[in-house]
C-alpha cells in the first residue's frame, strides 16, 4: 500500500492536479506557487504549493500536506476514500466487480476452446448449453488472464490483490471450472472446481457473499438449497427452477438472513457422507432455520450421493421430486 501511495503522487504531482481542477497559481520562487486556498474562504492569495516537495501549506487556515491530503480535505474523503477517488485501480469495491467480471468474460470464451474443460463438464452430468451460458460458466487454462488485464491497463498489483493471480502472474484458478458469483448483479468472487488433481475448490479473497442466483428464487415460497454449484446445475438441469447453493454446509450471515426473509420452505439437500458430516451440518441448519420462523425440511438423498452424483447416476427428476416431497423436519 505505501508503494502505491508513493507511485500515485508521483504520476499525479500536486500542483498538475490542482491546476487540472482550476486552481491558478503564480510562481512566488523557484519551487513554489502561490494562489487562492481552496479550502478556506479568501481575497488575498495564502494557499502555497511547494513543487519540489510536492506539498502544499496555506497561511490562512493553516492547512498542509500531500496530495491526498489535499484531496481528503478538500473533498471530505477518508484516506482510502481519497486514494480510490484518484486511482480508480486502488480499492473500490464497484471497479473490483469491473475487473472481476473481464477476469469472469475472458474464462467464459476459452470454455469451448479447451475439449478437457466441457469433458468435466459433462462427467458431472452438465451439458444443457442453455444453462451453461445463463451460468456463465467458464475456464481457466492459465497465462492468458495476466497479459489480458494489464493490457488493459490494470496492475499487476491490483490483480494480485483481488488475488486473481498469484506472485508469479499465474492464475489463481488455473485448470479450473470457473463460475462468477453474482450480487445484485455484480461480480463480487469468482469460484474455481479443478479439473484435476490439484485443491478441488478455491475461491478469491473476499467472501462468497448470498446465496447463488438468490434473486431467481427469493420470491418462492418453497426453495431447494443445495451445497455445491455442481449441485446446484444439476438439479437447475433437471427442471427444478426453485434452487439455490450456499457454497459450503456453513451458511453465513447474509445467507441465513435471506432464507429468513420471507415466508417459505427450505428444502435442505446436502450430501450424504458416510462420516455424516453432510447430515449434521444439514440438522444444524434446520434448527437455525426453525428458530428463526422459517419451515425447514431435510431431503434423504441414497446413502454416499449428492444431488449432483444422484443425477449422474442415472436419478430422474420423478424420483427427485418424490425425494423432496417425502423429505423429513
Ligand atoms: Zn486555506
Amino acid at each position: 500500500m505505501g508503494e502505491d501511495v508513493e507511485t500515485l503522487k508521483r504520476r499525479t504531482p500536486l500542483l498538475d492536479y490542482l491546476r487540472q481542477h482550476n486552481w491558478t497559481g503564480h510562481p512566488a520562487s523557484r519551487s513554489e506557487f502561490v494562489g487562492l486556498c481552496p479550502l478556506h474562504e479568501e481575497s488575498q492569495p495564502s494557499f502555497y504549493v511547494n513543487t519540489r516537495k510536492n506539498v502544499f501549506y496555506c497561511h490562512g487556515c493553516g492547512q498542509g500536506g500531500d496530495l491526498i491530503r489535499f484531496v481528503q480535505l478538500w473533498r471530505g474523503l477518508s484516506f482510502r476514500q481519497s486514494l480510490a477517488c484518484l486511482d480508480p485501480e486502488i480499492a473500490p469495491e464497484a471497479d473490483f466487480s469491473a475487473l472481476l467480471e473481464q477476469a469472469a468474460a475472458l474464462y467464459r470464451q476459452q470454455l469451448d476452446n479447451y475439449p478437457e474443460a466441457r469433458s468435466y463438464l459433462s462427467k458431472r452430468g452438465l451439458q444443457d448449453p442453455t444453462l451453461i451460458r445463463e451460468l456463465d460458466i467458464g475456464y481457466a487454462p492459465g497465462g492468458i488472464l495476466r497479459r489480458h488485464l494489464t493490457a488493459q491497463g490494470y496492475s499487476f498489483d491490483v490483480l494480485r490483490r483481488l488475488g486473481l493471480i498469484n506472485a508469479h502472474g499465474a492464475d489463481a484458478l488455473y485448470q479450473r471450472i470457473v463460475f462468477p458469483l453474482h450480487r445484485d448483479e455484480r461480480v463480487v468472487n469468482l469460484y474455481g472446481r479443478s479439473i484435476g488433481s490439484a485443491f478441488a475448490h478455491r475461491f478469491l479473497p473476499g467472501g462468497k457473499g448470498g446465496l447463488y442466483a438468490w434473486e431467481k428464487v427469493r420470491n418462492c415460497s418453497e426453495v431447494i438449497l443445495v451445497e455445491g454449484l455442481f449441485d446446484y446445475a444439476a438439479v437447475r438441469q433437471a427442471g427444478f427452477s426453485n434452487a439455490t447453493c450456499s457454497l459450503g454446509t456453513h451458511l453465513n450471515d447474509t445467507q441465513l438472513r435471506q432464507l429468513c426473509e420471507g415466508d417459505r420452505t427450505v428444502y435442505v439437500t446436502f450430501d450424504i457422507d458416510q462420516n455424516q458430516s453432510g447430515q449434521q451440518a444439514a440438522d444444524q441448519l434446520v434448527h437455525r432455520l426453525v428458530v428463526h420462523g422459517i419451515s425447514a425440511r431435510r431431503v434423504l438423498l441414497p446413502e454416499g450421493h449428492d444431488p449432483n452424483s444422484f443425477f449422474v447416476q442415472g436419478g430422474n427428476a420423478h424420483q427427485f421430486q418424490s425425494l423432496v416431497e417425502a423429505a423429513q423436519p
